[in-house]
């Protein structure tokens, strides 16, 4: 182990970056636009529920932003992945393949179908999925039937992949995509983290049959609480809306509904905060992505830390910035060290396949996904720009 201040000079640099704060938090939200006019707006439509004008313009900036022929306000990110799943066709009992470094929502959605996760690797330069590894699981549990893929383990259909992109890096999408379809494989991509970043040109999300987005409070841009699924499947986007409001059949007014339907509508509160802050996208990225370049320049100097860039055919929307130090020990004393000096640090997420609901769930070696667990450490990523 170093010594107490071994990491000063780092602490130091992240100080100079968001200077005049006493306490720099992993990233905090930044209402700079028309948020107090729109929520203001709402307010005295009196439309302040889950139907309203802003609900609909808030789905045409995502597909505009998306690129998209639809979109669907959900009521958060958790509830989009939900939602995507289902009308991805995934059942009770199927299996969906995912990657062992996530947050807790994306294997939660999945739970919630009573279908199983399986955990697979991810690559240490995107810190998504491993195209090499899904592919790899594939020939050796996959057997293509005319209806889709089985796993031969456990006679299981696997219905869905799930890729994420990593603090917003995108992952290797297109060869995730082309291994999908090769199986026979719906592909939802769980995009909550990187609104704002592109794949060989493409905006992420856009790829699969579904995507999903998050607008949480943390997110690069928040109404407090909200959601998206996008698609270019018309059939789907109808379906969508139509479970997430409670599955009502549309009448004058009789109260009929023809599925179990949820409660995972977007209030036009939200979305007027949302409307909002997408108008300000390009800007938070590109003050986001300045931010990056000096973390890059800046630990390129620095041997004992590697600092997580974009690959080459990605343009990211740098989310959070992660580094990563040599070892578990390391990163410790760089939590340790850069937290109780009033710079908030936070290590990755625990791995799925190490909790306790999660831990009979079939994964493959993930040995990456162990490597960047014990040395991730996410650094200050707000958007620098005054209040
Ligand atoms: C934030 C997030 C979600 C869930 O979004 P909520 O809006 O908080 O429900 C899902 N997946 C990932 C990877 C996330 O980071």
């Amino acid at each position: 182990m170093g010594q107490a201040n071994q990491y000063s000079h780092i602490i130091e640099y992240i100080k100079s970056l968001f200077p005049g704060q006493d306490f720099i938090p992993l990233h905090e939200p930044r209402f700079t636009g028309n948020e107090k006019k729109y929520v203001t707006d709402a307010i005295d439509s009196t439309f302040v529920s889950s139907v309203g004008a802003y609900v609909n313009r808030f789905e045409e900036m995502m597909q505009d932003i998306t690129g998209a022929k639809y979109a669907v306000a959900t009521v958060n990110g958790t509830s989009a992945l939900h939602m995507a799943l289902i009308v991805a066709g995934v059942k009770q009992g199927d299996e969906v393949l995912s990657q062992d470094l996530t947050f807790i929502a994306t294997a939660n959605a999945i739970s919630y179908i009573g279908a199983h996760p399986v955990f697979l690797d991810i690559d240490r330069k995107t810190l998504g999925l491993s195209a090499d590894k899904l592919e790899a699981f594939l020939q050796e549990h996959g057997q293509k039937r005319e209806t889709g893929t089985i796993n031969k383990r456990t006679g299981r259909r696997i219905a869905a992949c799930v890729p994420m992109h990593t603090y917003g890096l995108p992952c290797e999408i297109d060869k995730i995509a082309a291994i999908c379809k090769e199986w026979q494989i719906s592909l939802v991509e769980d995009a909550a983290e990187s609104l704002g970043s592109y794949y060989k040109g493409r905006h992420t999300g856009g790829f699969g049959l579904l995507g999903t987005f998050s607008f949480n409070g943390n997110k690069t841009v928040t109404c407090g609480g909200g959601g998206a699924i996008v698609t270019d499947n018309e059939q789907l986007a109808k379906l969508a809306k139509h479970l997430t409001t409670q599955a009502k059949v549309p009448h004058a007014w009789e109260f009929n509904h023809d599925h179990v339907g949820y409660n995972y509508r977007m209030p036009n509160l939200n979305a007027a905060l949302a409307c909002a802050q997408l108008e300000q996208l390009n800007t938070f990225v590109d003050n986001k992505r300045d931010l990056a370049e000096k973390y890059k320049n800046f630990f390129s100097e620095v041997k004992e830390v590697r600092f997580c860039e974009e690959g080459k055919d990605a343009r990211a929307n740098y989310w959070l910035n992660a580094l990563l130090l040599e070892n578990r020990a390391a990163r410790d004393a760089f939590l340790e060290e850069a937290n109780s000096n009033g710079v908030m640090s936070r290590p990755a997420w625990t791995l799925m396949h190490k909790l306790p609901m999660f831990r009979n769930c079939q994964h493959d070696d993930v040995t990456e996904s162990e490597l960047v667990a014990d040395r991730l450490v996410n650094v200050p990523s707000s958007v620098r720009i005054e209040r």
